[in-house]
Parts: C-alpha cells; structure tokens; sequence
C-alpha cells in the first residue's frame, strides 16, 4: 500500500501592499504683482518736485535713534527753499 501523501502546503502569506504615499500637490505661489495706481505715481512725483521752480529735490534723513524718530526734509537745489519736514516714527 503506497500512500501518496500530498502534503502540500500552501502558505498564502499576505504581503503587505506597500501604501501609496499620498501627493501633495504643491500649488504654485500666485506671483503678486504690486499693482502701481498712477495716482500714486502722480502723487510720488508732486512729493518729489518743488512747489516753486518743480525742479527735484533733494532728500536729506535724519534719525534720531535715541528717540527712535526719523526726520525728512526735502530741499529745493534751486531756489534752496525747504519743501516740507516730515518725522517719521521708526518701529
Ligand atoms: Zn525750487
């Protein structure tokens, strides 16, 4: 008496699937375009002519760190008339 014996055995071993990693798609920053009004431009230019002969002027700063105040005054290279003095306040 032959037994055959089929001793088969079939070990279904699970293999883990490996887990898709999820894409982050990384959208592309929106380029911020500085949107320049020309009234500004306008505005800039009046800031930056003189009063008297609209020729440019000169700029001159002047920080006071101790009080943390900028002052700005802008001189006409011309008529040598002070346009305006503004104090800017530093952070
Ligand atoms: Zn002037």
């Amino acid at each position: 008496m032959a037994s055959t014996k089929s001793d088969t055995k079939v070990e279904t071993q699970a293999v883990p699937a490996a887990e898709p990693v999820p894409v982050v798609e990384a959208k592309p920053a929106q380029p911020a375009a500085p949107m320049l009004q020309s009234s500004a431009g306008e505005a800039l230019q009046k800031y930056s002519l003189c009063a008297h002969c609209q020729s440019r002027l000169h700029f001159a700063y002047l920080t006071d760190f101790s009080r943390n105040l900028t002052e700005e005054t802008a001189r006409c290279p011309e008529c040598h008339k002070q346009s305006h003095r503004v104090m800017h306040r530093l952070q």
